[in-house]
């Protein structure tokens, strides 16, 4: 084992530093080359600081891709045994809050500190400052500071460039110029798990939260989810729409309808019992212990109705319709900066399911860049070191091949 060769790792995030380290420990020399002046940056903004890392369910229907058999066959490169057990090997203990795989001391900085202290002991190189512009066919790599090499005799080029999301302000290309010196395609890139603008004017109820089952009608689709809504000035936001926002490929014609009494099981005969109980009062009394009372009056208003209206009197059944099918026009989202995630990237049909790059032998292909992206909950950390599994495994097996 002592014999393996040295692999070239371009980027520095999550699936970048568990192939270095599954490769390491495997006898691999390996080399990280990073372009910001730190590794690992992206890993300190997850989990608000806390960085959920995983989550007790995994299955495909947590992930959204164009190929969704080869996504099912890529997951299966790494079992949630091989997980646990990495994460122990790290030093990292794990906690289950709601369902998301946390480290125990919840704390981002201390997994990337797990992260660093490992490479470390492992010796393998980090170079940042390392720009990867293009890869030639002998596996070196050029990179935009010229006095900056990589060897041409590597074994495999792992390249982990990640996605547009989060840190980035300048330079947003990433890694995306050298995919397509290499042959490749990007599949439409947008950014997710961020908030949706809404055409309607939310002032009077800007930072309400509430329970709300949403449902998101695109040309592709109604796709639901429910759960705390945030409401903004001029969007809304909250873990459902994050969720929600990964369908919104195109915004035009794109409509969010929000179910504010989801809460409840039978809301109808709720709603009328509560009508035959209060048909005196106001309606702006009418909601008193039921919704937020901006809310309330917003939605009052929407229907056509006033505040200070009597319930008896009232167009009630207008008043349920806005309560159920309450619709905003989405008309923009968060930008890449206030995104958590990209939607799009390379194509999982331009990979083999150990994730090697169909247009290049011996490169493989990690992590956000690919179109491949899981919901809010732990989804995308776990994605980003299934993916290095996929490739240490098959690097490994050749290694091993080429040892006998
Ligand atoms: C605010 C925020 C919160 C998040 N919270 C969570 C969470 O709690 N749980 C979860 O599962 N996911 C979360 N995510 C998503 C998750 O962080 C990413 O999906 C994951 O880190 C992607 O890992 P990666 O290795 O593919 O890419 P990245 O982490 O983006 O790493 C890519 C690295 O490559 C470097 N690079 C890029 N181009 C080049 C080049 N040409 N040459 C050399 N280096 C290059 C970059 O500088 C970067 O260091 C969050 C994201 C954000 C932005």
């Amino acid at each position: 084992m002592s014999g393996r060769g040295k692999i070239s790792v371009i980027g520095g995030g999550m699936s970048g530093i568990c192939a270095a380290i599954l490769l390491a420990r495997a006898g691999y020399k390996v080399t990280i080359y990073e372009r910001q002046d730190r590794i690992g940056k992206k890993i300190l903004l997850t989990g608000n600081g806390r960085c959920n890392l995983s989550n007790e369910d995994i299955n495909s229907s947590f992930y959204q891709s164009p190929d969704n058999e080869k996504l099912k066959r890529v997951l299966d490169n790494m079992s949630i045994s091989e997980r646990d057990v990495f994460y122990k090997s790290l030093g990292i203990s794990t906690c289950n809050i709601r369902g998301g795989i946390y480290p125990v001391s919840r704390q981002a900085s201390s997994v990337i500190d797990a992260l660093r202290f490992t490479l470390r002991e492992l010796n393998v190189n980090i170079v940042t400052g390392a720009k990867a512009i293009s890869i030639r066919k002998d596996l070196s790599i050029v990179f935009e500071d010229r006095n900056i090499t990589a060897p041409a005799d590597a074994e495999a080029v792992i390249i982990a460039c990640g996605g547009k999301a989060g840190v980035y302000s300048e330079d947003k290309e990433n890694g995306f110029k050298l995919l397509e010196g290499m042959g490749h395609s990007l599949n439409l890139t947008y950014p997710a798990l961020t908030h949706l603008k809404c055409e309607e004017d939310l002032k009077a109820v800007a930072g309400v939260r509430c329970d709300a089952a949403l449902s998101l009608k695109t040309d592709e689709g109604t796709f639901r989810e429910t759960g705390e809504l945030q409401l903004n000035k001029d969007s809304v936001s909250g873990i459902p729409v994050f969720q929600l926002s990964r369908y919104c490929r195109e915004l035009s014609g794109i409509s969010l309808e929000a179910d504010f009494l989801c809460f409840l099981s039978d809301p109808r005969g709720a709603y009328d019992t509560r009508i035959q109980m209060y048909a005196g009062r106001q309606l702006e009394e009418f909601f008193a212990g039921w919704l937020n009372k901006k809310l309330a009056q917003y939605l009052i208003k929407r229907s056509g109705l006033r505040p200070s209206d009597i319930v008896r009197e009232c167009d009630m059944k207008k008043l349920y319709r806005t309560l159920t099918h309450c619709s905003f026009k989405i008309n923009g989202r968060g930008n890449y900066r206030e995104a958590q995630l990209m939607c799009g990237g390379v194509p999982l049909s331009e990979v083999s399911d150990s994730l090697e790059s169909l247009r290049m032998k011996r490169v493989y292909l990690l992590g956000e860049l690919l179109d491949v992206n899981g919901a809010c909950g732990g989804y995308n950390l776990h994605f980003a070191l299934c993916s290095a599994f996929a490739a240490y495994k098959a690097i490994n097996t050749k290694g091993a091949a080429a040892d006998v």
